[in-house]
């Protein structure tokens, strides 16, 4: 472990981003603690990386439930003894025309990619407060900076999620820094989660070229890396054939 070794705890590590992000950063020499429902997946990988060298341990978290949220974060600092980085990952992406009503989805996006955020800065932001520092990497999208038919509802959320990573930039400028990364199309299992016809048939086109997860990985670590007089705010990756 070297002097700039942080500990980092990630949401939503169970696969994807948030999986290659746990792998990335504990190469990097990072502390990880890592979240999610699927927590067979957290064990596989949690052995995958001490195997590696790296340093590990999960827990597993439901975003959705604030109480939860604040008992992860408190895992970690006990399992680590500080928490300098929180990465709020986790995210769903049912997509779907408004006209089909699929409100009992929308509720899900608002949950998870809203106020699962929302939950991590209530639980974390205190104790980085306490510590005299902390950094927050919020997972938006390349949805957060336009819409697209039927996503509508998941583009409101990453918009949702760039206002308050803005807020909070602002209101906490000195000891706490924001970096907002939004991938393009990235490789993960987050198009397995939509139901809806239409809007399965206009992803394969839409998602025909994708990032690897660790592309978008490297941007966070990026980030993680910097100085503390250093705060990236904002980072857009997307592959280099996308128009989008
Ligand atoms: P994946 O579906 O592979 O990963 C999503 C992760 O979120 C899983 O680990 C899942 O874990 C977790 N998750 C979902 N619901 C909850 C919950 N209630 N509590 C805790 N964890 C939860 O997709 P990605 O890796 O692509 O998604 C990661 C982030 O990247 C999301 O915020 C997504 O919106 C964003 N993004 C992805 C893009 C892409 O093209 N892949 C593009 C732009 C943004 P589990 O089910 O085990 O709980």
């Amino acid at each position: 472990m070297t002097d700039t070794a942080k500990v980092v705890a990630v949401t939503g590590a169970s696969s994807g981003i948030g999986e290659a992000t746990a792998r990335r950063l504990a190469a990097d020499g990072h502390r990880l603690f890592l979240g999610a429902r699927r927590t067979d997946r957290l064990d596989a990988l949690a052995k995958d990386i001490t195997a590696a060298g790296g340093t590990v341990a999960h827990r597993r978290l439901d975003v959705t439930d604030p109480d939860d949220v604040r008992a992860f974060v408190a895992a970690a600092r006990e399992r680590h003894g500080r928490l300098d980085v929180l990465v709020n990952n986790a995210g769903v992406m049912p997509l779907s025309p408004l006209e089909a009503l699929r409100t009992d989805e929308w509720d899900r996006m608002i949950d998870v990619n809203v106020r699962g955020v929302l939950h991590g800065i209530a639980a974390a932001l205190p104790v980085m407060r306490a510590q005299g520092g902390g950094h927050f990497v919020n997972i938006a999208s390349v949805g957060a900076y336009a819409v697209s038919p039927t996503a509508a509802v998941y583009c409101a959320t990453k918009y949702a999620v760039r206002a308050i990573s803005e807020g909070l930039r602002q209101e906490s400028a000195g000891d706490i820094r924001i970096t907002l990364v939004s991938p393009g199309v990235t490789e993960s299992e987050l198009a397995d989660g939509i139901d809806d016809l239409t809007a399965r048939e206009a992803m394969k086109s839409y998602r025909a070229v994708a990032l690897p997860a660790d592309a978008v990985a490297q941007a966070i670590a990026y980030a993680v890396s910097q100085p503390p007089e250093v705060d990236v705010n904002e980072i857009v990756v997307r592959p280099a054939a996308s128009a989008q």
